[in-house]
C-alpha cells in the first residue's frame, strides 16, 4: 500500500540510524513480530522484557511504515468522547477504555526512560476547546463526565484561554497526563534497546509472505525464501494488516499535516508547549516540536483514492497553515518546510482491535487503528503479552476480533 507522500518530518532527526541486515537463513525463536513500526517495536520490547526469545521481520526498514507520518500527540482523550463510549459501551466498557489509554500515556513516558536512546518524549497537558458556540454545551458534559470518573481535568473559559494563548475560543478543557514523542526515534530506541539488552533480532527488508501452522508451530515463509518458526507470531502491520487478515469493521481513509519553519519566539504565545486540538469534525490539532517548530494536522478526507489524497497535499497543506495562523496571527507568515499525506485507520466503533485472530491460534494481531494509535499499540503489547505469557488478560475482550 502507498502509505505516504510528501515530505516526511522524522527521518532527517535520526541521521544515524541503525541499519538491520535481511534475513538469510531459516530461524526459529519464541515470538516472531511482523512489522517494526511503533507497534510491533512496543510489542517486540515488551516480550523482550518477559524473557521471550524475540525476532522482528520488517519489509521496509525499522519505522518506515506509517509511524514515519505519526505527528506524535500522546493523549488519552479520544475521537470518541468519554460521554459517547459509556453511551456504546456501558459505563463499564466506556470507563474502562479510557482508564486504559490514561494508564498507557503513564506507561509510554515510564518505557521511554528506559530506553538507552532520547525519543524526545515529554509529558504534556492538552487543551480540547469548543470549536463554536453550539459545541459548549456538549463540551460542558463532557468535562462533567470526565470530572466525575475521576480524570484531572480544568474548565477554562474564553477569558483564560484568551489569557494564555491570546485567541478567542468560548471554551475548552484541559486534560492533564499526557505526553508528546518523536515516534521514529522511539521505535528506533525501542528495538535498539532491546537488541543490546536482551538479544532481540532484528531483519529489515525481510517480507513475511505465507502463513503455515505446522505441528504447533507457526512458519512464516519470508520474500528471501527462508523460513522463520515459532510458537506465537504477532503481526503488526499498521494499515496494511488487510493484505493478510480482513477485517470488515476497519476503513482506511487519508490524513495531512506539516511541520513549519523553526520559530524562535514560539514559546511567548504558546502556553507551557500544550498539545491543542478542538471540537469541531475533521478536526485541528497542533504541538511544538523540541526545536520549536509548530506540527500540525488533521482535515482527514474519508473515501478517496491515493491518487485524489496526493493530489490534495498542495491544498490541504495552505489549509492547515491558514488555520494556524488564524489562531496565532503573530506568528505568520508560517511556512511548511515539510506536508505529507498518509494512509489512515479507522474503525466503526472507535476502538483499535488487537489479540488472537478467530481460527487461527498462535497468530495475535494489532490495528492500533484511530487517532490515538500510539496510545492503543501501548495497551496492546501489555495485553498481547499477557495472552501470550497467560493465555488471559481481563481487557482482552473490549479489543478483540469478536467483541460485540
Ligand atoms: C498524518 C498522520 C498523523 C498521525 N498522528 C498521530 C499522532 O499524533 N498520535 C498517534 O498516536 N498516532 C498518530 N497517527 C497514527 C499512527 O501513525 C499509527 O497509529 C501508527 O503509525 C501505527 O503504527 P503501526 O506500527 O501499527 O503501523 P506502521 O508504522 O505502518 O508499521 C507497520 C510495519 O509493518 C510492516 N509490514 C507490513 N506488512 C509486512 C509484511 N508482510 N512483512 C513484514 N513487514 C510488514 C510495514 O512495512 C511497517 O513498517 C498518525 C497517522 C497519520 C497518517
Amino acid at each position: 500500500m502507498d502509505l505516504q507522500f510528501g515530505s516526511l518530518p522524522w527521518k532527517s532527526t535520526l541521521p544515524s540510524r541503525h541499519v538491520h541486515p535481511p534475513l538469510s537463513e531459516s530461524i526459529r525463536c519464541d515470538v516472531l513480530v511482523v512489522g517494526s513500526g511503533i507497534s510491533g517495536a512496543l510489542c517486540a520490547y515488551e516480550l523482550c522484557k518477559r524473557g521471550f526469545d524475540v525476532v522482528v521481520l520488517e519489509k521496509r526498514h525499522v519505522g518506515g511504515g506509517s509511524t514515519s507520518s505519526n505527528t506524535g500527540l500522546l493523549q488519552y482523550m479520544n475521537d470518541r468522547s468519554l460521554t459517547s463510549c459509556i453511551g456504546l459501551f456501558g459505563e463499564r466498557r466506556g470507563l474502562r477504555f479510557y482508564t486504559l489509554c490514561k494508564q498507557a500515556a503513564e506507561r509510554l513516558l515510564t518505557i521511554a526512560s528506559e530506553l538507552d536512546k532520547d525519543s524526545e518524549m515529554f509529558p504534556r497537558s492538552s487543551l480540547y476547546y469548543a470549536s463554536s458556540e453550539e459545541d459548549v454545551r456538549s463540551l460542558r458534559v463532557e468535562y462533567d463526565t470526565l470530572h466525575r470518573y475521576g480524570f484531572h481535568t480544568e474548565w477554562w473559559d474564553s477569558e483564560q484561554i484568551r489569557h494564555r494563548f491570546g485567541f478567542d475560543k468560548p471554551a475548552a478543557i484541559v486534560t492533564h497526563g499526557d505526553a508528546e514523542v518523536n515516534p521514529y526515534r522511539f521505535t528506533h530506541a525501542l528495538l535498539h534497546t532491546a537488541k543490546n539488552k536482551y538479544k532481540l533480532r532484528v531483519f529489515e527488508h525481510t517480507k513475511g509472505t505465507q502463513v503455515r501452522h505446522e505441528g504447533g508451530f507457526i512458519q512464516i515463509q519470508t520474500d528471501g525464501g527462508f523460513v522463520a518458526t515459532a510458537k506465537h507470531a504477532v503481526f503488526a502491520l499498521g494499515y496494511e494488516t488487510n493484505e493478510m487478515k480482513s477485517n470488515p469493521n476497519t476503513r482506511i481513509t487519508s490524513s495531512f499535516a506539516i511541520k513549519t519553519q523553526t520559530i524562535p519566539n514560539l514559546l511567548d504565545v504558546w502556553h507551557e508547549r500544550f498539545l491543542i486540538w478542538e471540537t469541531r469534525r475533521p478536526y485541528l490539532y497542533l504541538r511544538t516540536s523540541t526545536d520549536n517548530r509548530i506540527l500540525a494536522g488533521g482535515f482527514d478526507e474519508g473515501d478517496i483514492s491515493t491518487e485524489e489524497r496526493n493530489k490534495l497535499l498542495p491544498s490541504k497543506t495552505a489549509q492547515l497553515i491558514k488555520e494556524v495562523e488564524a489562531l496565532f496571527p503573530q506568528l505568520a507568515p508560517l511556512i511548511a518546510e515539510n506536508a505529507w499525506a498518509g494512509a489512515f485507520g479507522v474503525t466503526q466503533d472507535g476502538y483499535p482491535y488487537f489479540g488472537e485472530a478467530p481460527h487461527r491460534p498462535g497468530c495475535f494481531f494489532i490495528e492500533a487503528f484511530g487517532g490515538n494509535g500510539t496510545v492503543y499499540s501501548t495497551i496492546a503489547s501489555q495485553i498481547v503479552g499477557d495472552l501470550i505469557e497467560f493465555g488471559f488478560h481481563p481487557d482482552a475482550e473490549l479489543f478483540s476480533y469478536t467483541r460485540r
